[in-house]
């Protein structure tokens, strides 16, 4: 016996309708270096039917590449339902990249137009001619004050928008590519995930849910983390369908700037990586504000940054984790039932894991190489691998060798973690991160928390160095907060409680900044290259 339910596919066009239709007098705002502009989702509505008749004018193919270089914005936002809402696929692309990367990735997505915020301009105009497919580039005037190339490949946004027919949406094939976003690339090439309809309305249901971020309409959402990271973690579709008013801070990213946002524009939600919060603390401490929720992912989030919001902002830091692979929301950190009448120092530990997964979503560890499952007792690891509507199967055309699902259909995400006899996640580590001293594994990511649990230190990455006796030792470098001292000692003092004795650092190197990859992540990287020479200590 079949069910006898209508199907109607899971596509973007049913979002853009349902904001369209219920939440048209929902603000936007849009800060910028020349300041804020302000609009509501009917304004935006119009545009975005508007900009689907650019993109036809344009003559940009059936399901052609649309690139987009720029910052959290309304117009941005009019791209990510304009491109898929007429069969295109959006295709952001990171403004931090390197300009080769910009290169190879514009290239092997064949993006046929790039639309970028003028204050980007000087970083992908001169790439231009570089990038094989893009016939043309069309400039988003944020504030900036860039020059603007004098060419016939360079068009206005506004001027082409003002000259448009608005065009029905109606997308049938929710299999059809929607969006593509490249992941950093931490080993090799960097590779294209491609987002469907279907799934990009299966994770927007899961984001606005109670145990995701909980988006509904009495919100005020401000994606912090970018629209061009990992598809803004679903908060640029979950808005509009969650008819929640939005603020994007435009190329204003500074700390400052962010805080004085959330404040005067009473912003109840937001997310970002850790990077950003840390920023932003002590602008934000102190201050009167209507934040119900902060989401934080895309590395670990440091207990001390959460107790240290919980303590100075009031809220505690919710953790996601995720990947772009996961579109990229997988696990939410929201504490269960069973933690209700804990204290607060179980609270703060449970925060600190990366939690379950979103329902929807499955995840299991297994011995490395293999499909053997570990067990769930939080101290066995194993890789960790999620099965789900939002977890892709293939990178878009993949370097040979790169296999992204198992024979037994999950996804490999290169994590290390434990599960609990609950199955929240505990991330132990990414694979490449982990440092293996004597055949025992070290947890990078467990020495850094409990190093920046040390008051004077603002921020610490912990890294593998070649060791003869022992392979490798783990070195830490320390970002002390300005005005604050602190000896090599203290910081070995302070974490000895906290871990295993051959565990400790082998030395701590005091660093003024731990380097960032273009998503604000820490760039071990960077930092195993500028050590590799390390002298070992016996
Ligand atoms: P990206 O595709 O750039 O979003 O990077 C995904 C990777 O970031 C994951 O595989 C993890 O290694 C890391 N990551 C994301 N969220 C977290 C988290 N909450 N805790 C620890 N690592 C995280």
């Amino acid at each position: 016996m079949r069910g006898l339910m209508q199907d109607v596919p899971l596509t973007i066009d049913t979002i853009f309708r349902h904001a369209e239709q219920h939440h048209g007098d929902v603000p936007i705002v849009t800060n910028g270096p020349g300041g804020k502009t302000r609009s509501t989702y009917a304004e935006w509505a119009d545009r975005t039917r508007r900009l689907g008749g650019v993109l036809d004018t344009l003559g940009i193919s059936a399901d052609g590449r649309v690139g987009t270089f720029g910052w959290n914005s309304q117009r941005h936002l009019e791209l990510y339902f304009a491109a898929p809402c007429t069969g295109r696929v959006l295709h952001t692309l990171n403004v931090r990249l390197f300009p080769e990367q910009l290169t190879y990735i514009a290239n092997h997505a064949e993006d046929e137009v790039v639309f970028v915020d003028r204050t980007v301009l000087p970083l992908l105009w001169p790439l231009i001619d570089t990038m094989k497919t893009v016939q043309q580039v069309v400039v988003m005037d944020d504030g900036g004050d860039a020059e603007v190339p004098d060419d016939p490949r360079v068009l206005d946004y506004e001027t082409l928008l003002a000259g448009a027919q608005p065009v029905d949406f109606a997308v049938r094939d929710e299999n059809a590519a929607a969006s593509m976003c490249y992941t950093s690339g931490t080993t090799g090439n960097p590779k294209g995930v491609v987002y469907s309809h279907r799934s990009t309305v299966l994770h927007t249901m899961a984001v606005i849910s109670p145990n995701g971020f909980g988006i509904g309409v009495d919100d005020v959402a401000m994606p912090v983390v970018p629209m061009f990271h990992a598809n803004a973690w679903g908060i640029a579709q979950a808005s509009p369908a969650a008819g929640a008013a939005m603020v994007f801070p435009g190329a204003m990213m500074q700390p400052q700037a962010l805080a004085d946002l959330i404040v005067d524009e009473e912003v109840t939600f937001t997310a970002g990586v850790p990077t950003i919060w840390q920023g932003v603390l002590p602008h934000l401490a102190g201050r009167e504000h209507r934040l119900r929720k902060i989401g934080c992912g895309g590395s670990a989030v440091p207990p001390a940054l959460s107790r240290a919001y919980q303590q100075q902002v009031g809220l505690p830091i919710y953790q996601a984790w995720g990947m772009t692979e996961t579109h990229p929301v997988a696990s939410g950190s929201t504490l269960a039932r069973r933690y209700a009448d804990a204290d607060e120092e179980t609270k703060t530990a449970q925060r600190a894991r990366q939690g379950i997964p979103l329902f929807g979503l499955e995840a299991r560890i297994v011995e490395a190489g293999t499909i053997d499952e570990r067990p769930w007792d939080d101290v066995a690891t194993g890789e960790l691998q999620v099965r789900g509507p939002w977890c892709a199967k293939d990178y878009y055309n993949p370097d040979a060798g790169v296999e992204l699902s198992t024979p037994d259909g999950w996804m490999r995400t290169g994590d290390v973690a434990a599960l609990d006899a609950f199955g929240s996640i505990r991330i132990a580590d990414r694979t490449k991160d982990l440092i293996k001293s004597g055949g025992e594994w070290i947890s990078s990511v467990d020495l850094e928390n409990a190093i920046m649990s040390h008051p004077a230190v603002a921020e610490a990455a912990v890294i593998a160095v070649p060791h003869p006796k022992w392979a490798e030792r783990p070195l830490a470098c320390v970002v002390l907060k300005s005005g604050e001292t602190a000896t090599e000692q203290e910081i070995l003092d302070h974490i000895a409680p906290q871990v295993a004795k051959w565990w400790l650092p082998d030395a701590v190197e005091f660093i003024d900044e731990v380097p960032k990859t273009s998503v604000g992540k820490f760039s071990k990287k960077d930092l195993r290259t500028r050590f590799a020479e390390y002298p070992a200590k016996d």
